[in-house]
């Protein structure tokens, strides 16, 4: 029998885990920390529950039909309609991003001139393309001045022009490959996409009742014996065997679900040029501010999923989900939660030598001037990430290749984590169906 060893309880590891289970594999799961979730933190206090990390998930096809293998479908809590509207920060204004925006002002008319004549756009990505250079040859810079760049200050905490457009956003530049255009793709992509019946009936962004640790749970409570908490790995080891030894118990195979810096000195010994590879993919600091506030306190109307800022704006934060608009049971009747992000590759190591009270402080300000909030926050809750969100910058593809040239040479250690095959938790679940797949062979 097949004896696998994962090393991270985060959600790659846990899905990889649970679906070797599943096959009737036998698993171990090695987390360094007391409890599982890795990124995925949720937290109830006073009445609210908090998200530390991701608030939200996407649906994709592997999360609903993960979603379905766990029995969970009946604790799926949908985002509000509301939700679907979103807000950046324009000089100082929140202007609603959408159609609308195409018709509103917010776009120059040459803007708009370079943004309709995308499907005409005949060239393609040269080997090397930046975010920024990508999306500012099909659509101009100031799509990309006032869209793309608060978009990937949202998904990433990154900056657009240092961002690879094939590492980052694989299926966008498949698309322009495909298509010769975003518009065209698009539209085809969504045709074919809404007739999937796995897909019908769930709703686009959402999260559990209780929060993203719902799905954490169901997933430990499936691996019970598996787990192995506070056992944080070292190394991986070749036996005489020819299988492996991880803190002493011995695997046909592993699954590496660490971030790139861990899984750098796990398999130091076995590849240098890889280690080193994986330790130079930069993770900026991210702080998270969450506040709770008395509705009353907020002027402004929170009809929406957030806002976001663009770097020429020249703000402390990245921007702000207006939490309890999105999920109403997040806060208690008659306050409001939000929480708002700081740092990222914009300005995340400045965040080291700030207090909490000056973080706190600093947010209240921002969150004063744009949402028109009078008072205090009637509870505030801080979590640095010291290391956030990995970023596929400008010839990352030489790092994945190197994991891919790697799992070929050491045939029974896998990579799974989200340095390899996409950051949202869609893609961590899609990239732990393909591993185990691969693992099983
Ligand atoms: C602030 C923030 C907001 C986000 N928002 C969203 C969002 O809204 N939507 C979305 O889809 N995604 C979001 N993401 C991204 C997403 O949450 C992560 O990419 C994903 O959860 C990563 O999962 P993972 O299992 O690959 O890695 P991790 O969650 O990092 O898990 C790695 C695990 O390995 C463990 N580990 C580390 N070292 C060792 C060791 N030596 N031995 C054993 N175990 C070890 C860690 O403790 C951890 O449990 C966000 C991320 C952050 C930080």
């Amino acid at each position: 029998m097949v004896r696998v060893g994962v090393i991270g309880a985060g959600i790659s590891g846990l899905v990889c885990a649970f679906l070797l289970r599943q096959k009737g594999v036998e698993v171990v799961v090695f987390e360094k920390d007391e409890t599982a979730g890795g990124n995925i933190q949720t937290l109830k206090l006073e009445g609210y529950t908090i998200e530390l990390g991701p608030n939200s998930l996407l649906k994709s096809l592997r999360l609903v039909e993960l979603v379905n293998l766990l029995g969970l479908r009946s604790q799926i809590l949908p985002a509000e309609h509301t939700a679907r509207k979103r807000y950046i920060l324009s000089g100082g204004k929140l202007e609603a991003v959408g159609l609308k925006s195409f018709v509103n002002g917010y776009f120059s008319p040459k803007a708009l001139f370079q943004i309709f004549r995308e499907p005409f756009v005949r060239s393609k990505s040269p080997e090397n393309e930046s975010v920024a250079e990508f999306f500012e040859r099909r659509f101009g810079d100031e799509f990309v001045d006032k869209l793309v760049d608060p978009f990937i200050s949202g998904i990433y905490a990154g900056n657009p022009h240092s961002l690879s457009i094939r590492a980052a956003f694989p299926s966008i530049y498949e698309m322009e490959q495909n298509f010769g255009s975003l518009i065209v793709g698009a539209f085809r992509q969504s045709r074919n996409k809404s007739n999937l019946k796995i897909l019908k009936d769930f709703p686009r962004t959402f999260s559990f009742q209780g929060g993203l640790k719902t799905l954490i749970e169901a997933l430990v409570s499936r691996l019970d014996d598996s787990m192995r908490f506070s056992s944080p790995v070292f190394a991986i080891e070749r036996t005489k065997s020819g299988k492996f030894s991880v803190n002493g118990e011995e695997f046909d195979s592993v699954i590496i679900s660490t971030p790139a810096f861990v899984a750098a000195d796990l398999i130091e010994s076995l590849d240098e040029d890889l280690a080193r590879r994986l330790r130079s993919v930069e993770y900026p600091p991210v702080a998270v501010v969450v506040f709770g506030l008395k509705t009353e306190k907020i002027k402004k109307k929170l009809d929406g999923f957030g806002f976001l800022i663009p770097s020429k704006e020249n703000r402390s934060i990245l921007g702000t989900l207006f939490v309890s608009t999105v999920f109403p049971e997040r806060a208690p009747k008659g306050y409001e939660l939000l929480t708002t992000f700081v740092g990222g590759v914009r300005r995340g190591y400045e965040l080291c030598g700030v207090s909490d009270e000056n973080l706190k402080q600093l947010v209240e300000r921002e969150l004063a001037e744009i949402l028109e909030i009078n008072g205090e926050p009637d509870l505030c809750y801080i979590k640095r990430w010291e290391k956030a969100i990995p970023q596929y910058q400008i010839g990352y593809e030489k790092i994945t290749e190197s994991i891919a040239r790697f799992e070929r040479e050491h045939r029974g250690i896998f990579f799974c984590s989200n340095f390899y095959r996409g950051i949202s938790v869609s893609s961590c679940v899609e990239s732990a169906f393909e591993t185990v797949e691969s693992l099983l062979g």
